[in-house]
Parts: C-alpha cells; sequence; structure tokens
C-alpha cells in the first residue's frame, strides 16, 4: 500500500493518504506530549512500541466482536487503517480514581470506585479537551443519541476485554481514552490507537506505573516501562 500525501499530523500520529480512498496509512511518531502540549519531549522507541502493542490489541479486539478501523501493520512505525469519519468527542473510561480526575476532585489517587465512570470530552487542542456531559453533547448535537448510546455499549465491551487482557499479565487499567469515527460502511468504529499514551496500566503487585504517566511527571524509566508493557503485551 503507498502511503501518500499527509493529510493530518498529531501530536503524536501522522496520517498518510492512500491509492484506497476508504484506507490510510498511520505513522507512530515518538514525540510525546503532556498538559494540552505545555509539557514536549521524545520517548525513544514509542512509536514502535505504540504501533505493535495498538496492533496486538486492535486485533484482539476484532476476535472478539469490536469493529476497528485496523487492517495491517505495514513496518515498525506504520499500519494501515480504515479511513473515518470522526466523532468530535473523546470517551475515558475510569476503573480506579487517578489523573485529572484525582486533580479535579481532590482525591487520592489508586482509591477504589463503586463503579466505572464514563466520560467525555470535546476533542480541541486549543480548549485543553473540555469535559461535556451527555446534555452538552445533545443540546449541541455532536454525536446522535442512538451513536452516543453505542459508543458507551462498545466502550464498556473494549473495557471488559482489556481488563481481562491485561489481568493475566500482570498490569491492572486504571483508566483508558477511546476514539471513534463511522467508516465508509457508516458503522461505527474504535480509531486512534491503544498503547501506554492512552492508558493508565499499573503493576498489579507493585503498583508501580507503567505508561505516559513516568513521563508526564518525570519519574524516570519511561523507555523501559514502554518496552516491558510491550513485552507482555506480546507475551
Ligand atoms: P486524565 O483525564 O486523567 O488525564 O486521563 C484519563 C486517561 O485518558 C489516561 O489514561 C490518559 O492517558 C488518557 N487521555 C486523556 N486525554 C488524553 C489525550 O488528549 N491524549 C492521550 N494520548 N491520552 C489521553
Amino acid at each position: 500500500m503507498d502511503a501518500r500525501d499527509k493529510i493530518y499530523e498529531g501530536k503524536a500520529k501522522i496520517l498518510y493518504a492512500t491509492d484506497d480512498p476508504a484506507r490510510l496509512v498511520q505513522y507512530f511518531k515518538d514525540d510525546a506530549t503532556a498538559f494540552n502540549a505545555q509539557k514536549r519531549g521524545e520517548i525513544h522507541d514509542k512509536g514502535v512500541v505504540n504501533n505493535r502493542m495498538s496492533e496486538r490489541l486492535f486485533r484482539y479486539l476484532e476476535e472478539n466482536g469490536v469493529h476497528t478501523h485496523f487492517v495491517e501493520r505495514l513496518d515498525d512505525r506504520r499500519m494501515v487503517v480504515l479511513k473515518l469519519k470522526m466523532l468530535p468527542i473523546e470517551v475515558i473510561v475510569r476503573n480506579r480514581i487517578a489523573g485529572s480526575f484525582a486533580r479535579r476532585l481532590g482525591l487520592q489517587e489508586g482509591g477504589t470506585l463503586r463503579h466505572r465512570i464514563l466520560e467525555f470530552c470535546l476533542k480541541s487542542d486549543a480548549l485543553g479537551d473540555p469535559l461535556l456531559t451527555d446534555d452538552h453533547i445533545h443540546a449541541l448535537g455532536l454525536v446522535e443519541d442512538a451513536v452516543l448510546g453505542e459508543v458507551k455499549r462498545v466502550t464498556d465491551r473494549v473495557n471488559e476485554l482489556l481488563i481481562a487482557f491485561f489481568a493475566p499479565r500482570g498490569l491492572d487499567l486504571i483508566d483508558l481514552k477511546l476514539e471513534f469515527g463511522i467508516d465508509g460502511d457508516g458503522r461505527l468504529t474504535l480509531g486512534d490507537e491503544i498503547c501506554p499514551d492512552t492508558m493508565r496500566l499499573w503493576d498489579h503487585k507493585t503498583g508501580e506505573k507503567k505508561d505516559k504517566d513516568r513521563f508526564r511527571h518525570d519519574l524516570g524509566g519511561v523507555e523501559e516501562a514502554y518496552q516491558e508493557v510491550l513485552a507482555r503485551v506480546l507475551g
């Protein structure tokens, strides 16, 4: 598959058009940003890890009935994906208290919840991805009700499947960010990537953070954590 014109460049990935109008090539960079790009850096071989890990997890989700944009991995940093019309929201699932949820509400990280929390954010770098309620989404017509209902259902399924995938690998899925779009056949499709940039993974025994929080909070051992997670995922 030929990668042609660059059609989008984000903080961590580049999308290229291909000779097939229904497919794109997704290229994974080593660039890392945090706190709405106020902190910038590079994580050596992050692109390779995120490409391989996303491939493994997209394949696993597909095997379990979740429709994703993954088509095939081309090489270390590139995968072919379906072209999607992206929904203008990000979906966050929280299984434990961490990150912005802990900060915003003054809670201790690591605390348990009675049930998982679903959150929505507007996809807007300029505004720092502000939180949205269902009512905001409805009143502004951002996503149709039926589609939002399916987004919630698929998000819960993905969360359950990933918790079950990571548990035997000694990792707790603390939270996760998903992005969805509509493919050329009108189907709701899971897009973006699934990797330590987009989820919090803590070692089940030690509680050690094995994700992008090591970069965000200068905890050291960033590259090592990404490589270790990939090894556990592929192992
Ligand atoms: P929080 O809102 O606590 O910062 O993030 C919750 C979860 O969603 C974390 O796993 C975090 O990595 C992911 N997440 C939230 N917003 C973004 C974003 O803009 N980019 C990426 N890569 N991940 C995000």
